[in-house]
């Protein structure tokens, strides 16, 4: 990063680990096509195979039962599918109302067949409904998100699963924002199946895997090839997938250390910008979260009008809203929670990783001050 800058965007984007360039590095210096049977090709395979191992270990998986992929929406496009061979076939797709969008899509189910769970006023999916709502499914489906990524709220999904499971469901689990920042096995989740993301972790976009629990297979979203055990036909991608898993390695072995040290980063930011603005409203902040993620909003405040101002003064900061292409919506997140659509307009993210330091934060408090005494708002502003 310049160091003119702040980054507080690590929940859409993480900065490449070193570790992850130097895999990559190697891998584009080394030729072969890991189909191929010669040296070269045994090589590049080596390279993947090194890396499926270390993704396996970031959910407690087996390594044959990890399947690379473009990044987690294909991954979340691979899972979400009514033909999942080793189970009876799936006549429902159950999702939680604050997904991702690449789950919200309904991947392969028809959309008459696709159904949102709806989440508690803190974003929460909402275990008395849960139950009751599958019961409307012979063989369900589900999907829910190990944890938000505007909120950062951390989803019951050892709960759901007992629920899921006790109603004959699959039940699948995107990861994307929990990997490197909480454990995530997917035994002790007992999630059926789970889509991680490798850019999110500090490798290279355009990578991400599905991990299944052995016996279930999806049907193949990609065909044509053998490659991945026939499940996404296509020559892989090695030097990506060689980062994602060196970056998986360096995620898993910081989730101790790091997140303590995140959350302190967070909590202590958080205080202070109350301190400046007394009226902040900061999302979730009763329910455990993510170390790294705080969503906020100063009500009366356009989003992009602070995106814009914090921009200019060296911080990048993304808002709640979902922000696809530039352009700032609604944040379908905040909607399904209840929250007034003038206060999500407001909401902005700041998300925090392992490079963050203490100076950030002092940048993005001085940063604070100035905006908010711009508009009028803060202590000195509410006194005038
Ligand atoms: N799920 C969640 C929760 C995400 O935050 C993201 C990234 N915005 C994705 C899925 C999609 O991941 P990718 O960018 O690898 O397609």
């Amino acid at each position: 990063m310049p160091t003119d800058r702040a980054y507080f965007d690590w929940n859409a984007t993480a900065p490449l680990r070193p570790q992850a360039r130097a895999a990559m590095l190697e891998s584009l210096d080394a030729a072969g096509n890991p189909s191929s049977v010669h040296a070269e090709g045994r090589g590049a395979r080596r390279l993947m195979e090194d890396a499926r191992a270390r993704v396996a270990a970031v959910v407690g998986a087996e390594p044959q039962n990890v399947i690379f992929t473009s990044g987690a929406t294909e991954a979340n496009m691979l899972a979400l599918t009514p033909e999942i061979a080793g189970a009876p076939r799936r006549d429902r797709l159950f999702v939680s109302a604050i997904e991702h969008p690449s789950v919200l899509a309904g991947g392969r189910f028809a959309p008459d067949a696709v159904e949102r769970l709806p989440v508690t006023a803190n974003g929460v999916v909402d275990l008395d409904a849960l139950g009751p709502a599958l019961a409307k499914a012979k063989h369900p489906l589900v999907s829910v998100m190990v944890a938000n990524n505007e909120t950062g709220v951390v989803q019951p999904i050892p709960a759901i699963a007992d629920i899921v499971h006790a109603a004959g469901g699959i039940l699948h689990v995107d990861a994307v924002q929990g990997a490197g920042r909480l454990p995530i096995g997917m035994a002790e989740l007992g999630a059926d199946l789970m889509s991680l993301s490798s850019h999110k972790i500090g490798g290279p976009q355009g990578a991400g895997a599905l991990i299944r629990r052995p016996g279930l297979s999806p049907e193949p979203l990609i065909k044509g090839g053998g490659q991945e055990r026939g499940f996404r036909a296509g020559t892989e991608n090695v030097a990506a997938i060689a980062g994602f898993g060196a970056a998986a390695e360096a995620a898993l072995s910081g989730v101790a250390t790091e997140r303590d040290r995140m959350a302190g980063l967070r909590d202590r930011l958080e205080a202070d910008m109350r301190a400046i603005t007394p009226d902040l409203v900061v999302f979730g902040s009763a329910l455990r979260r993510l170390p790294n993620t705080s969503l906020v909003g100063l009500p009366e405040t356009r989003a992009e009008t602070l995106l814009i101002a914090f921009d200019l003064n060296g911080i990048a900061l993304s808002s709640g809203s979902a922000c696809s292409s530039g352009k700032v919506q609604a944040s379908h997140v905040l909607a399904s929670m209840g929250v007034e659509p003038a206060l999500a307009r407001a909401a902005l993210r700041i998300s925090l990783g392992w490079e963050t330091t203490e100076s950030d934060l002092e940048r993005l408090l001085n940063a604070w001050k100035k905006v908010v005494s711009s508009l009028g708002r803060g202590r000195r502003g509410q006194a005038a």
